[in-house]
């Protein structure tokens, strides 16, 4: 049989591993969804040399390539997790090199042994090849290529170690002069990175002019192909200014005037790409890009890289920051509004007269967000469209802390007390029939009072009413929501209402 030789392309399945430093692993089994862990195999912590023993917290026996990816995704992502991970091939290491103390190994002989030959002229790559996984052993493929005429064209001198393995070092023997190491006879090389994590570029931009703010707010909102994430902050001292440095780790390396009495208020935009979602451009450029078209301060604009993890768990970062100072478990007067568009200034210029922006603590959020993603048939109440058409609207946290530090009780109430003159001033009706001022709506409201209640639901009152009678009719539900009293019997009439 005449022997075809061939090297050019072998496709190996191979895993670069990025080391962290060795500590005990596995925080959150969770975070590895389907993998099943072993706690140990004959072969995890034995190599060739017999001179390291090195026992792994589990071992890994992967069924397909996506097994390793979950493993590695779920380690980069927990900003916590500090294990190592070792392939373990055949095991031919003389010093422990297949080996992790206290890591996790994964055992790729588990990988199905799939070779694929593919012959010169009916693959793209013009050359024969073989597609094999990083498991399979060099003689496993002599023999399986064999059968077709063909056969790899540079060897080692032993056939029982994987070529995941041999590909780790070089791969040499007798043909080596001729040919080439075995690295040097790859042609592909399907990759599983312990950088495997998704990434977001996370920008914040400040301005002095609320028109401007908003209106660069509201040009992103208009670009869902290019934007994942939009919210912004009002700036109204040092602190919030600082606000989630921790998970927004970049130095702001300005003053902005906020000093007493100067009344000047900024405003922060924010905006997020994610990379795993572009096919065709890269995060840097969609964010240079939606840079160009905003207008914020010259030079005011910061961007940082965190992981997809990190982004989303941003606030639970800052939880443990305020924890540590003891200002999470104090007082939170917080109070959330959806203003249409048509009242968004004038609703900043009531929240600018009703709070003190020197002793502000805590975020102060606005960010607009779009009408038609919400189904009207639910039972959230968004404050009426004006003009009719009108697809933006608002949503403003006003997320205050109030430590008991330096606010009082009687502080709290003062400061509630402001909260419902803004909801009153904010969600009150025209007079005369004209159009109300603001128009707004309460997020997450709080009445206590039945007409409030109706007035809240508007139109939708009557089916939120039929609704509750249909599923919960005595009233056994949700009680603290305020709405419904307890009813003792269908036919009680004192609770067939709402409180009053
Ligand atoms: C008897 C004997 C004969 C040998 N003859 C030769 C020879 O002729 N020529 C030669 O060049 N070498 C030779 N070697 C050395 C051998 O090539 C290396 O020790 C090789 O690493 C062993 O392969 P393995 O599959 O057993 O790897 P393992 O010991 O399992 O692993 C070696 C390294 O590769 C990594 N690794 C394994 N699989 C993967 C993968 N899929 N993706 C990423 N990393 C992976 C491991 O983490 C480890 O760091 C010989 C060794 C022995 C014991």
């Amino acid at each position: 049989m005449e022997l075809a030789l061939f090297c050019t392309r072998v496709t190996v399945l191979i895993f670069l591993l990025a080391l962290y430093s060795p500590c005990k692993f596995i925080q959150s089994p969770v975070e590895f969804g389907s993998l099943n862990f072993l706690q140990t195999t004959t072969t995890s912590s034995l190599d060739f040399g017999r001179i390291l023993f090195n026992s792994p917290s589990v071992v890994l026996r992967p069924q397909s390539p996506k097994d390793i990816s979950i493993l590695l995704s779920g380690l980069s992502a927990s900003s916590y997790s500090k294990a190592t991970v070792a392939a373990r091939g055949a095991g031919h290491s003389i010093h422990g090199q297949s080996q992790t103390p206290d890591g996790i190994v994964v055992e790729m002989d588990s990988l199905p042994n799939n070779i694929v030959i593919h012959r010169k002229g009916d693959g793209e790559a013009g050359v024969s090849y073989a597609d094999v996984s990083g498991g399979t052993l060099w003689v496993e493929l002599l023999r399986e290529s064999l059968k077709v005429g063909l056969a790899p064209r540079s060897w080692t001198d032993y056939l029982y170690l994987s070529i995941g393995g041999t590909l780790s070092n070089g791969g040499i023997s007798g043909q080596t002069f001729k040919y080439g190491p075995q690295i040097s006879n790859v042609l592909q090389l399907d990759v599983v990175t312990g950088k495997a994590r998704p990434i977001v570029k996370w920008v914040r931009a400040f301005y002095d002019d609320f028109e401007v703010f908003t209106r660069d707010q509201e040009l992103l909102v208009s670009k869902p192909d290019m934007v994942d994430y939009v919210e912004g902050f009002m700036v109204l001292n040092e602190q919030s200014l600082r606000s989630s440095y921790i998970a927004f780790p970049a130095q702001l390396d300005f003053t902005l005037d906020l000093s007493k009495g100067s009344r000047k208020v900024y405003y922060c935009l924010e905006f997020a790409v994610h990379d795993y979602q572009l096919l065709e451009s890269n995060a840097d450029q969609v964010v240079e890009e939606i840079k160009r078209q905003l207008r914020y301060i010259p030079m005011l604009v910061y961007s940082v890289e965190v992981s997809y993890f990190d982004f989303l768990n941003r606030v639970g970062m800052e939880e443990v920051s305020l924890r540590r100072r003891g200002l999470w478990d104090v007082p939170h007067p917080w109070l959330n509004m959806f203003v249409p568009k048509s009242g968004i200034a004038r609703f900043k210029d009531l929240l600018l007269e009703s709070i003190s922006a020197e002793d502000f603590e805590g975020p102060l959020l606005i960010y607009p967000i779009l009408r038609d993603k919400w189904d009207s048939n639910t039972s959230a109440v968004l404050p009426k469209a004006s003009p009719p058409k009108e697809n933006v609207l608002y949503i403003v946290g006003i997320l205050r802390s109030a430590n008991p530090s330096t606010c009082s009780s009687q502080c709290l109430r003062d400061l509630l007390r402001h909260n419902r003159h803004i909801v009153q001033v904010a969600t009150a009706a025209g007079a005369g029939g004209s159009p109300p001022l603001i128009g707004a709506k309460q997020y997450l409201p709080y009445y206590s009072v039945q007409s409030q209640w109706r007035e809240h639901f508007g139109s939708k009152w009557q089916r939120f009413l039929a609704r509750k009678s249909q599923f919960d009719p005595l009233a056994v539900l949700a009680p603290g929501q305020s709405i419904f009293q307890r009813k003792y019997s269908l036919s009680d009439p004192t609770t067939a209402h709402p409180s009053q």
